[in-house]
């Protein structure tokens, strides 16, 4: 249920310590965004309340993890919305950080995530991981938080974070929260709002090409080339989309299969005109 409360605004992390310092209510729950909220964002948030006590969300667009400039410029923002969501959400704290807050002159330190972070995106946007271990080991320090919601459409990324989590004895518990996705089978993203209409319409290939993989395994076919094949040619028939890569790993490790003998998962990053979309499902 839509709640309405006070809700504390920090753009410092002095502040957002201070704030949570006589917080007695733990867990303490944390959703970090980048903002231009939608309802992919509200399922961590609202999983986030059920399960903590107190939850905190941030919303800051890391620019670090950005390789192409103008894809960071053309990012969406509505940061006055994004507030008055997460207030009626019952969201009691949020951090909205400034560059120079968490980028001051002079940073200079950087996590280098391991071979969990080589494949897929790690081939298609070089560094990204590295920005994005380094905000998010930025954010748990500043916030502390005993656990931290993260969505299953960006499934690399939840894998690399647990690895940075795990290795560094971050005492952070990582929460998986299933994709949410529009009917028509397309996953939420913030990027979705820069298609045009056409783009839009076309879009839902990519859930196609994984329902697809997932119903090739489901009849019992463990060839993995075949059912990339199959994702690769149902992407193909989709004249506005070009494909980044289309992946059967392992689940574990991201090692793309031959055959498919263990819980494996299919992800692919798919170009519809100038938006780049990713998305993945578990084949069992
Ligand atoms: P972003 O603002 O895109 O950095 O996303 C912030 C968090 O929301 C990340 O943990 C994402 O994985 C998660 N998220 C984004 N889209 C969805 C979605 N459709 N379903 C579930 N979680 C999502």
């Amino acid at each position: 249920m839509a709640q309405q409360q006070t809700m504390e605004i920090c753009t410092t992390i002095s502040e957002v310590r201070q704030a949570l310092k006589g917080v007695s209510h733990t867990p303490v729950g944390a959703v970090l965004t980048m903002g231009a909220l939608h309802d992919g964002h509200l399922a961590l948030v609202r999983q986030a309340r059920e399960e903590c006590q107190t939850v905190v969300a941030s919303i800051y667009v890391n620019p670090t993890q950005f390789g192409d400039q103008t894809d960071l410029a053309a990012y969406p923002r509505g940061v006055q919305e994004d507030l008055r969501v997460l207030r009626e959400e019952g969201v009691g704290l949020v951090f909205m950080p400034t560059d120079a807050e968490m980028y001051p002159p002079g940073f200079d330190t950087w996590v280098e995530p391991g071979k969990i972070a080589e494949p897929l995106e790690g081939v298609h946007r070089p560094g990204h991981f590295r920005g994005v271990c380094t905000v998010v080991l930025k954010l748990f320090n500043a916030l502390r938080p005993d656990r931290s919601y993260f969505g299953q459409k960006d499934a690399q990324q939840i894998m690399v974070i647990r690895h940075m989590a795990e290795d560094l004895a971050l005492g952070v518990e990582i929460v998986a929260v299933p994709t949410v996705r529009e009917r028509d089978g397309l996953a939420l993203s913030s990027r979705n709002a820069k298609m045009r209409f056409e783009e839009r319409q076309a879009a839902p290939v990519l859930y196609r090409a994984l329902c697809l993989a997932q119903e090739l395994a489901l009849r019992g076919q463990r060839d993995a080339d075949t059912v990339r094949e199959a994702m690769q040619e149902c992407i193909a028939a989709e004249p506005l989309a070009s494909i980044d890569y289309v992946s059967v790993a392992d689940v574990e490790t991201l090692e793309e299969l031959t055959g498919i003998d263990r819980p494996a998962l299919a992800s692919l990053a798919v170009r519809i005109g100038e938006t780049r979309l990713i998305d993945n499902v578990l084949l069992t």
